[in-house]
């Protein structure tokens, strides 16, 4: 059960085994953590926007090792990067062989193309060595199947049994350390997998919906596809998958388990969508607050902050969060932690909402 101020969201998470990629653990008992890939070329640029991601608040990496030239600079890359890293492998098994020796914290395996059971059984030997897990990457457009079961079986049921066979070949192995994703891009199809394989599996998931496109239709799929099997207490660690900066994707993901209470990262505006009721300039208010807030945040504890136009929802939400306002005509009355301090005019709004939020004693009692 996670709980936020006033309300109380009830997410019972999935009991899962615990697998840990580096320092990140993950199953049921641990927050569900982000992941973002490197969008450069892994020979050129990929360390920077590894640092750029970092920055951003990513806490698991992983990057594409499509030939001999990236596996130099993986190298690199672990030598001069403390995150925990996954390399993507795909078609060549030895890849996978050679990026473990590199010291990478996890790889990816897609069923879809390193299948025949004598390379997975060296993979699987290699990474039990290092003691590093495998994440089963099933993905609806690299799915080994034909052109006759693709028209006749849904694709969750597909990708359900490619991870399944997959899981089990492994197991075969002793293999236990995995992690499992199914991502489609018809978001039903990835949501339907997941609950699915939930029944059937108790490895930890990586959620995530597959080519979702760009901009809002990308983030709205995410948003809908991640955030359905997570407030059913579905999913482990999350990637947003856009056609964007990578830096964007994880920004998502963040703001995907705030709003469900999952983690907090930044203070959380709630804010009215106005009315015909509203007498102070609510719009230029709450982006005055978020502009801000943008350029302060290293000094910003999470905060849940109500800022509503007028007395018809306005104090039960003010009331609900951390720090409120209740506006009225022109003027505003301020709320902390469910108690009235006072009236202000609209003018003191922006200020007196940042000062709040960032007073050294006010952060104390917020957290
Ligand atoms: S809180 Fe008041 S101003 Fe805001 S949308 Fe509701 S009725 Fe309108």
């Amino acid at each position: 059960m996670v709980e936020g101020r006033g309300t109380k969201i009830m997410i019972k998470r999935r009991k899962t085994k615990t697998v840990k990629i580096g320092s990140v653990k993950m199953g049921g008992r641990y927050p569900v953590s982000i992941q973002s890939m490197t969008k450069t070329d892994t020979a050129s640029g990929a360390i920077r926007q590894i640092n750029a991601l970092e920055k951003a608040g990513c806490e698991i990496v992983r990057v594409a090792v499509k030939d001999m030239s990236a596996l130099s600079a993986l190298k690199k890359i672990r030598a001069k990067t403390n995150i925990p890293l996954v390399a993507d492998i795909h078609f060549n098994y030895r890849l996978g062989l050679e990026a473990i020796a590199c010291g990478v914290d996890c790889l990816r395996l897609n069923p879809g193309n390193i299948y025949r059971r004598e390379e997975v059984r060296r993979i699987a030997q290699a990474a039990g060595k290092r003691r590093i897990p495998i994440r089963v990457g099933v993905n609806s457009g690299s799915l080994r199947t034909t052109n006759y079961e693709l028209r006749t079986i849904k694709i969750e049921t597909l990708m359900v049994k490619a991870a399944l066979d997959y899981i089990k070949m492994l197991e075969s192995f002793d293999f236990y350390d995995i992690i499992v994703s199914m991502k489609a891009s018809d978001v039903s199809a990835t949501i339907n997998a997941y609950r699915k394989m939930s029944r059937l599996s108790s490895y930890p998931f990586h959620l995530g919906v597959t080519a979702t496109g760009s901009g809002r239709e990308g983030l709205i799929k995410s948003a809908i596809g991640i955030g359905s099997l997570l407030l059913e207490g579905i999913g482990d660690t999350v990637r947003v998958s856009l056609t964007g900066s990578p830096q964007e994707e994880v920004k998502a993901a963040k703001e995907i388990l705030q709003a469900l209470g999952l983690r907090r990262f930044d203070p959380e505006i709630i804010a009215c969508p106005t009315c015909g009721r509203c007498q102070v300039d609510l719009l230029r208010i709450v982006k005055d607050v978020n502009d801000k807030l943008n350029t302060i945040k290293a000094e910003v504890r999470p905060a849940k902050v109500a800022i509503m136009g007028c007395e018809v929802n306005g104090p039960g939400e003010a009331r609900d969060a951390d720090i409120g306002v209740a506006c009225g005509k022109r003027s505003a009355v301020l709320f902390e932690r469910g108690k009235v301090i006072r009236r202000i005019k609209e003018s003191q709004i922006v200020d007196t909402v940042i000062r709040e939020i960032t007073s050294k004693e006010r952060e104390d009692a917020l957290v």
